[in-house]
């Protein structure tokens, strides 16, 4: 009898440098390659959120199909199914009575317990899963230290990397594929996974729509594209603290989330980059900012549940008051801080924000609204391309001043930051086209007009520019 593998993809939508995928194709004679869009996924969640809003789930349909296709090139059918993850995976186990699952592990809460359920349905079949680790730069074993004793400073945890660790080489491409005969799935469109029709309207008209399409194919092509044919990448710590285009920074983050992109692929372009053309501070500051990327994901690992508890990390006690209607306000992008609602608003027609804007609109929420920094996490997790549960959650932590940095108080003056960062106001007036005609230091604070300055522009604050919501000085 032929040894059966069944390959689930999770985050880890690639066929390149996937070691899932070749661990499975050595040991097995043949694999089918399952997807499954988890049911949780579609629901709303405790905060009312829902996990999954439609810019993500688009991109992820879009990642899905790619690698369907991928797989064809193969001769292969990728199986793909919407429903209980543990239920579907021993069905298809004791179908194709498969010896084994191989699969990508993940730290978190949620991920977890589906990885629990997994395991027990499997248990009963006694089908064991081959857990493999592939969405970050380093593999645990391969840190300096235990993740247990991972050092609480980013910087001391970056530099120990770069002293002690070598990046793994990527794991080849398959050349073949064995297979079975499978039969034709189905990926489900928008609309039957429950998402309406306004929404895909929405979607459809997404500013960035041709920029970001799901899937390895545009990925690769990306990274291609950042480094080879732009050199983008080498005056990328200067530019990336900007806000308006798509250039200033590198976008992996929605290719990466994925797993369409490995960091490791990126890691390797980047040097092999830096030993043929050039290498410089930015060239470098690329691989620095992955590294935060995996600091965040060993974070979780270290800190387990607490990531998500409104202490945070720290379990710091944060005593808040709920207030409904400027959550609204700052989701909708209509909070009177026009800094953050040109962020917001980008957020909710692009699923994507800067790296600037996040932190801005992040640190708004919660030392200026004072709303329990989760609420906004979960916002975050809703409408993000990129959405990624270690560095969402780690990210939101260290705003919020529960996680496990040293750091006390990340405040923004969200009114400074403007000014530094968006000094013509340019980001402002393309985000909130009604204060276009305002010169650039009253479109940063619409709310200090004038009677006759509100005459004179023709924005009425309060009418069409709503009254701040909060005082930031
Ligand atoms: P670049 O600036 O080009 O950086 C290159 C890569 O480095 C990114 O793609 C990303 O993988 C990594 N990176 C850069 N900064 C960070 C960081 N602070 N933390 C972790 N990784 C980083 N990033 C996500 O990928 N998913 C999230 O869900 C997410 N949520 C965030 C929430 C908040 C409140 C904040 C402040 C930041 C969040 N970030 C998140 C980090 C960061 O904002 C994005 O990774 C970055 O803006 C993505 O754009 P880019 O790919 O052009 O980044």
């Amino acid at each position: 009898m032929e040894n059966v593998a069944i390959v689930w993809f999770r985050n880890n939508l690639r066929l390149h440098d996937n070691e899932t995928v070749v661990k499975a194709i050595a040991k097995a004679d043949v694999i089918v390659p399952v997807f499954i869009i988890d049911s949780t996924l579609l629901a709303t969640t405790k905060m009312g959120m829902r996990k999954m809003g439609a810019h993500r789930a688009k991109f992820l349909l879009e990642a899905v199909t790619d690698l369907a296709t991928s797989f064809e090139k193969y001769g292969v059918l990728l199986q793909v199914f919407v429903g209980d993850t543990a239920e579907i995976l021993s069905n298809l186990a004791k179908q194709y009575q498969a010896k084994a699952v191989y699969a990508e592990g993940y730290p978190t809460y949620e991920e977890q317990n589906l990885q629990e359920s997994v395991e027990t349905a499997l248990w009963k079949q006694h089908v064991p899963i081959v857990w493999d680790e592939g969405n970050t730069l380093l593999h645990i074993s391969d840190l300096p230290f235990p993740v247990a004793q991972l050092p609480n400073i980013f910087t001391e945890f970056r530099k120990a990397c770069e002293r002690e660790v070598r990046i793994r080489p990527i794991a080849a491409t398959p050349k073949q594929i064995p297979s079975m005969s499978l039969p034709s799935t189905v990926i489900p469109s928008l609309l039957q996974l429950g998402y309406k029709p306004e929404e895909l309207n929405e979607v459809e008209k997404m500013p960035n729509r041709q920029f970001f399409i799901g899937g390895e194919t545009a990925a690769l092509a990306h990274l291609d594209k950042y480094l080879w044919q732009s050199h983008q990448i080498q005056t990328y710590k200067q530019t990336r603290n900007q806000l308006l285009g798509t250039t200033y920074s590198t976008r992996f983050s929605p290719w990466l989330a994925l797993g369409c992109l490995s960091a490791r692929q990126i890691w390797h372009q980047i040097k092999q980059y830096e030993h043929q053309v050039v290498s410089n501070e930015s060239t470098y500051w690329v691989i620095f900012e992955l590294y935060w990327r995996d600091y965040f994901s060993f974070v979780a690992r270290k800190f387990g549940n607490t990531l998500f508890l409104k202490g945070g990390i720290k379990n710091q006690p944060i005593a808040n008051k709920l207030f409904k209607a400027g959550i609204e306000r700052w989701k909708s992008g209509n909070t009177g801080n026009a800094f953050i609602d040109a962020n917001m608003r980008e957020l909710l027609a692009t699923g994507f924000m800067s790296n600037r804007g996040r932190q801005n609109v992040a640190s708004y929420f919660v030392k200026d609204l004072k709303q329990d920094w989760r609420i906004g996490a979960a916002y975050f997790e809703e409408q993000l391309l990129d959405y990624d549960v270690c560095s969402n959650w780690g990210n939101w932590n260290y705003v919020a001043g529960v996680g496990n940095d040293p750091r006390e108080d990340r405040y923004f003056n969200t009114y400074k930051q403007a000014t530094m960062y968006d000094t013509n106001a340019e980001f402002i007036k393309h985000w909130l086209p009604e204060l276009t005609n305002l010169p650039a230091s009253l479109a940063i604070k619409p709310h200090l007009l004038t009677k006759e300055e509100q005459n004179q522009y023709g924005v009425i604050v309060g009418v069409n520019y709503p009254k701040p919501l909060v005082n930031v000085y």
